[in-house]
């Protein structure tokens, strides 16, 4: 079936301010993906979290009918907190094709929302507004679990007003940050206005709609970024980790072609580029992990490779020809990377 697919998983990163809801929003997103006998066992996972088809199509179509869903499902990037890396979040806005940009809607911008939005202008990455916590807007009726197409028709009137208030004061600061939004619901042209999906991460609310509106977007303006290749594989190394039994592994988001057990790669490492052997593959399963003899795009991966070398996290790795001198690799490396990444004396920036 992989063989046959035209577009790839869109790669999805979730931003925002501390505390205004990212890590709670990621596990309701998970959680769609665990079988329910499995929930709140969530199991190891790379870098990533694949939403599948099947998923993805049950999802929506359970909230809203008549929705065709033509990507293959959507991969988020689960961004790694113990990570000694400080360009994360900018590696996260580089690397992704769409975005979730948080914000708590009682709260509005705050200064971590500022940063964000300036690296997903600086990447020209298209982003959604996912407008959390709005159980805790006054008159809320309690209610979970659903969308909120219609947690909104349980709610009274002084409840819609509050909303109101809080998503028009949203609207028109994120209107001096330059940026035109409005709420999902009320927009007639996605081309020139960024959707603002009212949620709550805490009582899971309004995850359909995240997902109907990503994946619409998705396959209505992102076709180009995500229509799957074979000519190259291309993949952004996220972690790296010395185990001492098993030697150096490369936690990898892989965004574009295919990578085989033996492929020949081209990494950065602290002493330049280097060549070296994919030795293994691991991705993720509902047991935890599993080896795969090869891996298709969008996929977040493990890969053990055969030499004992310093790459470093937040660089790219790609695979070359077994008789691709390191030079001519390293320039591959650099002109094919997403991001650019830029390797000086003090480390990496994106
Ligand atoms: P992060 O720092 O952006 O990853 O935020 P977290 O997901 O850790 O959430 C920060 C706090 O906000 C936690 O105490 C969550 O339980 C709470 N929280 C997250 N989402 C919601 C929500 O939708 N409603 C309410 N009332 N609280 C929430």
């Amino acid at each position: 079936m992989e063989a046959i697919k035209s577009l790839r998983e869109p790669i999805v990163c979730v931003l925002g301010h501390v505390d205004h809801g990212k890590t709670t929003l990621l596990d309701d997103i998970r959680g769609t993906s665990i079988a329910e006998k499995e929930a709140g066992r969530i199991t190891q996972k790379i870098g990533a979290t694949e939403i599948s088809y099947n998923i993805l199509e049950r999802e929506i179509k359970t909230a809203f009918k008549n929705i065709p869903i033509k990507i293959p499902g959507l991969l988020f990037i689960d961004t790694p907190g113990h990570v000694a890396f400080s360009n994360m979040r900018s590696l996260g806005g580089a690397l992704a094709d769409i975005a979730i940009l948080v914000i708590d809607v009682n709260e509005g911008l705050k200064p971590q929302t500022i940063e964000s939005i300036d690296i997903l202008k600086k990447f020209k990455t298209p982003f959604i507004i996912a407008a959390n916590k709005i159980d805790a807007v006054p008159y809320f009726v309690n209610t979970s679990n659903t969308s909120f197409a219609n947690a909104i028709k349980m709610q009274r009137r002084e409840y819609i007003e509050e909303l109101d208030n809080r998503i028009y004061k949203l609207i028109s600061d994120l209107y001096t940050y330059g940026i035109n939004a409005d709420r999902y619901d009320r927009i007639s042209d996605f081309s020139k206005t960024f959707a603002i999906v009212p949620v709550s991460a805490k009582l899971k609310i309004g995850i359909a709609d995240i997902l109907m509106v990503l994946s619409g977007l998705a396959q209505k303006f992102l076709e180009n970024e995500i229509r799957l290749t074979y000519e190259k594989t291309l993949g952004t190394v996220i972690e790296v980790k010395i185990e001492e039994s098993i030697g150096i592994t490369l936690d990898t988001i892989l965004y574009q072609g295919m990578l085989k057990r033996g492929d020949t790669i081209a990494v950065n490492t602290s002493n330049g580029p280097a060549r070296t052997r994919v030795k293994a593959i691991l991705v993720n399963s509902n047991r935890g992990l599993k080896e795969s003899e090869k891996v298709v795009a969008a996929a977040g991966i493990r890969v053990l490779i055969t030499d004992k070398i310093p790459v470093i996290a937040g660089t790219s790795m790609i695979k070359i020809d077994e008789n691709t001198s390191e030079d001519e690799a390293f320039k591959t490396i650099i002109n094919e990377s997403k991001p650019n990444i830029k390797i000086s004396e003090h480390g990496v920036t994106v």
